[in-house]
């Protein structure tokens, strides 16, 4: 067998996301539009030069690297939330993060090219990254070949946002004040992440826990109810 040669890769940027945990980021891009994140180049590739005319795609492939999981290895197989966390797949019959080469691939909305002085950046949306995920690739996404309208989604349909989000008073407040701040929206942000129910499939039919998700800066607490997904409790992090 030749000799495979190993591979050293240099992150072109880093990401800057508004899921600060790992908990709550969907399963794949796309699902939660109000999703943002900005990618942030580091030298030698933020340079304008290296992006000129890519403001005139829609969409980006993103190659990355699941920097959170390195640690823990790579599995032959892995039991897919999808399949209720039971059932087992080969990890390459899967788009788990635990892989021999922790690569993710992710489409993802380019929404501006910003500099300001030596800082380029890309403003992104409908992602499903890390904060702080480094990123070892972009190309532009080319629907003429990317999207294949009548390729299988195998055992893994679309999920289903499958019930009402409602925000208690001081939730409501909160998020009204927290946009006046910075201007993003709190509240269309963990509407959209809630209705994808994050809770690992064991404790999807359990009412009794209060869950917590952090967005941004911000602590949230909420429960389900057999009809909805109830926000309790809205704080800035390090409160
Ligand atoms: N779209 C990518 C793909 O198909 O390769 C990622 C799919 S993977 C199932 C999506 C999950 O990866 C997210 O729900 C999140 O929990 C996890 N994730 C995102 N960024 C990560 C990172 N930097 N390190 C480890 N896990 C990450």
């Amino acid at each position: 067998m030749d000799n495979v040669t190993e591979f050293t890769f240099k992150p072109i940027g880093i990401i800057h996301s508004c899921f600060t945990q790992k908990f709550g980021i969907p399963r794949q891009p796309g699902l939660v539009t109000a999703a943002t994140a900005e990618l942030e180049l580091l030298p030698p590739f933020n340079r304008r030069e290296c992006f000129n005319g890519l403001e005139v795609f829609s969409h980006l492939w993103v190659s990355f690297i699941f920097h959170e999981t390195l640690s823990e290895g790579w599995r032959p197989t892995i039991r897919p939330p999808r399949l209720g966390g039971k059932k087992r797949v080969g990890v390459f019959a899967s788009r788990s993060t635990h892989r021999p080469n922790p690569i993710g691939l992710s489409v993802v909305k380019l929404k501006s090219i910003s500099q300001e002085s030596d800082k380029l950046s890309l403003q992104l949306s409908e992602i499903d990254l890390l904060d702080g995920t480094p990123v070892i690739d972009i190309k532009p996404y080319l629907p003429y070949s990317d999207y294949i309208a009548d390729a299988s989604n195998g055992f893994a349909p679309p999920p289903v946002a499958n019930k009402p989000v409602t925000f208690s008073q001081q939730a409501q407040s909160f998020c009204h004040q927290y946009q006046q701040v910075t201007g993003r929206n709190l509240s269309l942000l963990t509407h959209q992440v809630l209705s994808q129910d994050p809770r690992p499939a064991y404790l999807q039919n359990s009412y009794e826990r209060e869950h917590s998700i952090q967005l941004w800066d911000v602590n949230i607490r909420w429960h389900a109810t057999p009809d909805d997904f109830h926000i309790n409790y809205m704080e800035p992090v390090n409160n």
